[in-house]
């Protein structure tokens, strides 16, 4: 994404209230990205739940999901686009994605809370 020509800060509060740090923050197009590993995110293609301590397991990543949707209402509420990247996605195809979405934001700032 810095190769491509956007600037962004690093594991940082979005939103000052919401108790929440996104991996990369573009303040000026309000987009919010967290790069989610398979296991810890529950990835539909990847994730395999642990055999030991399955119940500690289970609670867990459920409470990981149950947070990110969370993070994910509050910060769409504020008005933020939040983009989620998996860690099986190529880095190119992530990259583009969200270069595309901030470059979209930064264009049309009064459509920002439609494209939520
Ligand atoms: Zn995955």
């Amino acid at each position: 994404v810095h190769r491509l020509g956007l600037r962004y800060r690093v594991a940082v509060r979005p939103v000052k209230e919401v108790r929440r740090s996104a991996d990369l923050v573009f303040a000026g197009a309000r987009v919010a990205v967290f790069l989610d590993g398979c296991f810890w995110h529950a990835c539909p293609e990847h994730f395999v739940p642990p055999s030991t301590n399955a119940g500690y397991w289970d609670a867990k990543i459920a409470g990981n999901v149950a947070r990110d949707r969370d993070t994910d209402r509050k910060l769409a509420s504020a008005g933020w686009l939040v983009m989620r990247i998996w860690e099986h996605e190529k880095a190119e195809v992530g990259a583009a994605r969200v270069d595309k979405a901030v470059r979209r934001r930064q264009r049309n700032p009064a459509r920002r809370s439609a494209t939520r």
